[in-house]
């Protein structure tokens, strides 16, 4: 039985926010199956699986969004995070071939690349004037080891020491140790040495490896996740956690996930920000994949927000689910919308439209018009800083006959 947690502010939350959630709790007349589940939160329990479960079933999404907003705006009121930054995806060619990727390719591939360090550098360069935060992901380079990861890092951190480098999955930094005969640990040290801030926590999928077999054949085990990340927090590099749901688990196998990832927190405390995605299809092989709907999607934030309750913040990660729907999922327990991100592959390859566009005006804008206050974040989320748009012109209505 996991431990009520003491109510320790966390990045961003408000100080008392315990008491602000009993408060915002007890004004609403919850339904008779939600009650039980708002009283555990008035006191901070977590959730078990049979509570996520009543919530994913429960027929009335907008109160299951309603519960997972009041939890919100108890930890951080209206304000909503985001920040300045660029995807820079170093290399596509990947030793794994897993179901769910439209991103790799193999060595021989006509369109396969490896960006050298200059040509990473010589990118990065385009962009590092507006930016704080690069976010580098990629194949398993059967050539690369610790050694080039050692070098690009300290290229990154001497030439540009305001950019923070938040890199590599739990995969890439099992393949490195592999490459280069060191156990994880080592990898992670010496790239924290070398300039990593922190790991982006992709390549979760669904921690559960008869899932797994199927999506992401030969990829780390769930349990090799969990340990990567115990060890990239206790080397000092916090991360953020994913969930690519929408494939072929069930609602019991995500809710396991979702627990999985909240024990490993009670023990380390690294874990920033919970970013749970669908599963985008174009170029994919996986055909007996569910997919997730819109509403899915939206249920799917909140009961993150819900079950959760040891990880700060929730992403509604525009650059999957489009700016549309990351707009509704910060009223349905989101807080962060992640950046202004210009540049990216593994999500527009698999079907995403999201625009890349967006400088931080366009966001302010985005995250007011869902009702929110924007709050720019830096990588870490330990730092703020209120964020106003440039005024826009008033928008008017257009004359009735040209309608
Ligand atoms: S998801 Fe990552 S590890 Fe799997 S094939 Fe794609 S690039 Fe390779």
């Amino acid at each position: 039985m996991e431990a009520v947690l003491q109510p320790t502010p966390l990045a961003g939350e408000h100080e008392d926010w315990l008491h602000r959630l009993s408060a915002n709790l007890m004004e609403t007349d919850w339904s008779a199956p939600l009650r039980p589940i708002a009283d555990k939160l008035a006191i901070n329990a977590p959730l078990n699986l049979a509570d996520g479960l009543v919530l994913f079933n429960h027929p009335d999404l907008h109160e299951v969004g309603a519960l997972a907003n009041a939890v919100r705006e108890a930890r951080f009121g209206r304000q909503a995070f985001f920040n300045s930054n660029v995807h820079i995806n170093q290399t596509n060619i990947c030793v794994l071939a897993c179901r769910f990727c439209a991103f790799r390719r193999g060595p021989k591939a006509g369109d396969a690349y490896a960006m050298s360090v200059e040509e990473y550098m010589e990118d990065l360069s385009k962009y590092a004037h507006a930016i704080d935060e690069v976010h580098s992901v990629g194949g398993l380079h059967p050539e690369w080891g610790v050694e080039h990861y050692e070098d690009l890092f300290r290229r990154v951190s001497n030439e540009h020491p305001h950019i923070s480098i938040k890199a590599l999955t739990a995969v890439e930094i099992k393949h490195l140790g592999q490459r280069s005969s060191i156990s994880t640990y080592e990898v992670l040290q010496r790239l924290s040495r070398s300039g990593l801030t922190s790991l982006p926590g992709g390549g979760a999928e669904i921690l559960d490896d008869d899932v797994r077999a199927v999506i992401c054949n030969g990829k780390e085990s769930s349990q090799e996740y969990i340990q990567i990340h115990r060890e990239a927090h206790k080397a000092g590099l916090p991360s953020n956690c994913t969930m690519l749901f929408g494939t072929i688990e069930t609602l019991e196998q995500r809710l396991q996930h979702m627990i999985s990832l909240r024990s490993l927190n009670n023990e380390t405390r690294g874990f920033q920000c919970f970013v749970p995605y669908p599963f985008l299809p174009d170029d994919t092989r996986l055909p007996q994949a569910q997919l997730a709907t819109g509403t899915e999607v939206l249920r799917t934030i909140a009961v993150s927000r819900l079950m959760l309750n040891n990880i700060p913040h929730i992403k509604a990660y525009r650059m999957n689910i489009g700016d549309h729907l990351a707009e509704l999922g910060l009223q349905y327990g989101a807080d962060d919308i992640d950046g202004t991100v210009q540049k990216e592959s593994i999500m527009h390859l698999a079907g995403s439209t999201a625009p890349l566009n967006h400088d931080r005006a366009k966001l302010a804008r985005l995250i007011n018009d869902a009702g929110c206050t924007p709050v720019q974040r830096n990588t870490t989320y330990t730092a703020f800083e209120p964020y106003t748009p440039p005024p826009v012109q008033e928008r008017r209505s257009l004359p009735m006959a040209t309608l």
